[in-house]
């Protein structure tokens, strides 16, 4: 017998729960079924754990760094098992709150992998079941991209695995240059493992700000990680519990755990879309307009899986708004302009608005402000890291289109920021704003004379 909804939600990531709560509040009958944990990729195995594993790696530099203010710091060492099931309640936790709030709001939940039928009809994989909704959301995220099938594939892990791992490893090679590149590249080093990142393109952190890009490569390598560009795996071989990753420049690399994070794909596949006529592009993506509306009239898109911004606040504000939008009576498209975003590398990076290289493409006039200097805390912690602070302004107007910092709590920096940006403050206003003492961050305030100034 097949049930009927107003709405069935096909993932409980981020996205797909917004959706439903909000769309199960103004009233819908909505269902939703998650084929592996509620809370998805940013609770169960992205951002959360990830982002507790940074906190984890910091501590070995902090007590070093204790030393210079006057602590001796006694015998210490770091159990991975212990960290690993610390992570796993927490993340049990947070899945607890996720499920709790979607029964709160009325929405049937099925622990389940879901696949089309046909343009309103949903199967549920292991119950068989049929489900029929007059809508459809499709919220399913994104995968590692494991790239080409090398020789030793077998042995590779993902982020996936590397929240699971049985062992911490002593040497570890992460291929790869994006954000959860440098991420874990910074996660296993800090833990202690020798760590290689290994990136085939000629700089890590590709469609960053290209000072950052440099700024953190070296500051990568200050704490002792084998930053290498312009190489890739070619091969994998194994003997015995140790690993030897072959490059096609002939390098060869130790290693006991060898990671890919070289990008991610929509999670598109076996999913049935072909029954449902739904659209996608090359990279397998779903096509979507401004309100997340496919191809087909009552199926709809939101998060990874568009590979719009592929983040979690965004996936959010896109279930929230088709939820408004659909079922809510209002009219409600995402604004993408001025996304602050954070990447929890060592140093951290936050950033929002244009890079140097867009803001010259798209501002014929453009001031630039660097600096870079040593936070106040190094006086005395005996660390050479440096923080880099970069303000863009468009000379025509004063505004500020694009600020990128690397440094200690640059994240957090981004978020505030990023409302100032986004209500289009200018140069003058940051001027006119008092500095809070002593910090680093008053250094945006305070940066009187532009490095260089681009004029048409
Ligand atoms: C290691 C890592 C670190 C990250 N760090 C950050 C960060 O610091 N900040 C940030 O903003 N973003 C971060 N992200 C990205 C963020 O996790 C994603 O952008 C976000 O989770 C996307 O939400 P979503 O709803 O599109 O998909 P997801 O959260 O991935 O949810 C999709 C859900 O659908 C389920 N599913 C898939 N197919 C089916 C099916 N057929 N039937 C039923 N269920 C299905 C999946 O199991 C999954 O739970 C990180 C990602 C990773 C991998």
């Amino acid at each position: 017998m097949s049930k009927e909804y107003d709405l069935f939600v096909i993932g409980g990531g981020s996205g797909g729960v917004r959706a439903a709560r909000i769309a199960a509040t103004h009233g819908a009958k909505v269902g939703v079924a998650e084929e592996h944990r509620y809370g998805g990729t940013c609770v169960i195995r992205g951002c959360v754990p990830k982002k507790l594993f940074v906190y984890a790696s910091k501590f070995s530099e902090e007590f070093e760094e204790a030393r210079g203010f006057g602590w001796s710091v006694g015998e210490h060492g770091f159990d991975w098992q212990a960290l690993v099931s610390n992570k796993d309640r927490e993340i049990n936790r947070l899945e607890g709150i996720y499920r709790g709030n979607l029964e709160k709001a009325g929405v049937d939940m099925f622990d389940d992998r879901a696949e089309f039928e046909d343009t309103n009809t949903v199967r549920l994989v292991r119950s068989g079941q049929l489900i029929k909704a007059k809508r459809i959301l499709i919220a399913v995220g994104a995968t590692p991209n494991m790239g080409a099938d090398l020789p030793g594939m077998e042995h590779v892990i993902s982020s996936n695995e590397a929240f699971y791992l049985d062992a911490f490893p002593n040497k570890v090679i992460v291929a790869g240059g994006g954000y959860i590149a440098v991420e874990f590249a910074g996660i296993f080093n800090g833990l202690g493992a020798e760590t290689t990142l290994l990136y085939r393109g000629e700089e890590i952190l590709r469609g960053f700000d290209d000072d950052i890009r440099s700024h953190l490569h070296a500051e990568m390598e200050k704490k002792g990680i084998r930053v290498i560009c312009g190489d890739i795996l070619s091969k994998i071989e194994k003997t015995g519990q140790a690993l030897v990753g072959h490059t096609q420049q002939g390098r060869t690399i130790d290693a006991d755990q060898i990671m890919f994070a070289i990008g991610r794909n929509p999670n598109t596949k076996g999913l049935g879309l072909d029954k449902a006529g739904v659209e996608t592009d090359a990279s397998g993506s779903i096509v979507v307009d401004g309100y997340s509306r496919t191809n087909v009239e009552g199926i709809y898109a939101v998060g990874d899986v568009s590979n719009r911004y592929n983040l979690t606040p965004v996936a959010i504000r896109e279930g929230h708004a088709f939820a408004d939008t659909v079922f809510g009576g209002k009219d409600i498209r995402v604004d993408y302009d001025m996304v602050p975003t954070a990447v929890f590398s060592q140093p951290e990076i936050g950033t929002v608005g244009l890079t140097e290289a867009q803001a010259r493409a798209a501002h014929p006039n453009l001031d630039i402000y660097r600096s870079s200097f040593r936070p106040m805390k190094h006086t005395l912690s005996g660390s050479d890291e440096k923080m880099f602070m970069k303000l863009l302004v468009d000379a025509d107007t004063d505004r500020v289109v694009g600020c990128h910092i690397l440094g200690p709590d640059s994240g957090e920096l981004a978020q505030v920021l990023g409302i100032a940006l986004k209500m289009g403050a200018t140069k003058a206003d940051f001027d006119a704003t008092m500095a809070v003492h002593p910090t680093a961050s008053e250094e945006l305030v305070t940066m009187r004379t532009a490095t260089e100034q681009v004029r048409s």
